[in-house]
């Protein structure tokens, strides 16, 4: 169970198991009506890799960097259901005011990313740089799909986190104040981001929890400007370069459209790469008539192609790539958990711990600071 799940489901609330086999239909007439009964004291927030059936339902919608700004400005509302996953609902909890309670209708709804990095492992790896470096010389950088104590870790450590929007400007305020970075969890958009900006794949290091010295001599961690932790994207790792050659064999006037979190010779073999709110944008923002291959998640592509009949957007990959945690998320869950704060008895309040918090915060607004 995650260190922040504080609530327990009471005994008096209403079970899940119905809503299994009760006709969708009905699930959504239910969440219409526990919607419009408590006005705005509810948002629902639904990240863009949510599938189509709960995304109906969102008042508001976008990637993690934009959710969390969206739950830091809300003023009225007392419940926000976070259609995303377990990180992004943590974040929303650091954010909003102490009286907002935050929802995961699916606790299981987790990052395998952000699981590739936890606390224990990242405490080791600095304790061990330590060892050979100056860590009062190293910024913790933690993208924003890691737990929150990560980020806390961060917080407290002089560093910030970073979402796939602005990972360029974190580190360039990372590089004002310190000389080198630790950049965690995922090494796809540490690697893309330092590479733009002219750092020698020679000085960014892989460190490999399950090593001694996260797998590097010293001379090496000693030369090193950005270290990055092995975690990756589950999602995105799956596109390949020949991926990318088919498409541009099959369309030749194709644009390849990519995120950072995929691996650098996708990224390289493309023609843009950008965050999810950059993605939407740039094929929102298209000539009719041209032709997009997207390499993300495939519910937000699927999506982007229905909404841009004009265009032809595809999704670049023979496999498909879908974020199966946050697919767990579906409309019987989201109707229990709308039904439970209707009855008063609400079921899986992500809460973190108040300590956390706090330093978690500090790396938060040291992010939504950075221009
Ligand atoms: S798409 Fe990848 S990084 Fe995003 S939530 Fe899913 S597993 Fe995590």
């Amino acid at each position: 169970m995650p260190a922040s799940l504080l609530t327990t489901i009471e005994t008096s609330a209403l079970p899940f198991e119905p809503y299994r086999t009760t006709p969708v239909a009905e699930l959504e007439a239910r969440i219409r009506s526990v919607k419009a009964e408590l006005g705005e004291a509810l948002l629902i927030l639904g990240h863009h890799y949510q599938q189509d059936e709960v995304i109906q339902f969102a008042d508001l919608r976008g990637d993690s960097y934009k959710l969390a700004q969206m739950a830091a400005e809300s003023q009225l509302c007392r419940w926000i259901i976070f259609c995303g996953v377990h990180f992004m609902a943590e974040t929303a909890d650091i954010l909003t005011r102490p009286e907002v309670d935050v929802i995961l209708p699916d606790m299981a709804a987790g990052c395998s990313m952000a699981d590739m990095a936890d606390l224990d492992a990242v405490e080791a790896a600095w304790s061990d740089l330590s060892d050979v470096i100056d860590t009062d010389d190293l910024t913790p950088v933690t993208y924003i799909n890691s737990a929150a104590d990560l980020k806390a870790f961060c917080g407290r450590h002089g560093g910030i986190v970073c979402t796939s929007s602005n990972a360029r400007a974190v580190l360039e305020w990372s590089f004002a104040q310190r000389k080198r970075v630790l950049f965690f969890p995922d090494q796809h958009l540490g690697r893309n981001t330092a590479r733009a900006m002219g750092i020698p794949l020679a000085q960014m290091p892989v460190w490999n929890p399950a090593e001694p010295m996260g797998g590097h001599s010293e001379a090496a961690l000693r030369a090193s400007k950005v270290l990055l932790w092995r975690g990756h994207c589950s999602v995105h790792q799956m596109f390949r370069p020949a991926h990318v050659a088919q498409f541009r064999q099959q369309y030749p006037d194709v644009k390849v459209l990519v995120h950072p979190e995929c691996q650098m010779s996708v990224v390289d073999a493309a023609d843009l790469v950008g965050s999810t709110e950059f993605i939407l944008k740039t094929v929102n923002e298209a000539p009719a008539g041209s032709t997009w291959a997207v390499g993300t998640e495939l519910h937000l592509v699927n999506r982007l192609a229905a909404e841009n009949p004009d265009k032809t957007v595809m999704f670049l990959s023979p496999m498909v790539c879908m974020c199966a945690t946050m697919y767990r998320i579906d409309v019987p869950h989201l109707a229990w958990s709308l039904d439970n704060i209707a009855q008063g008895t609400p079921v899986n309040i992500v809460k973190v711990p108040d300590e956390t918090t706090h330093w978690a915060r500090v790396a938060l607004e040291r992010m939504l600071d950075v221009k």
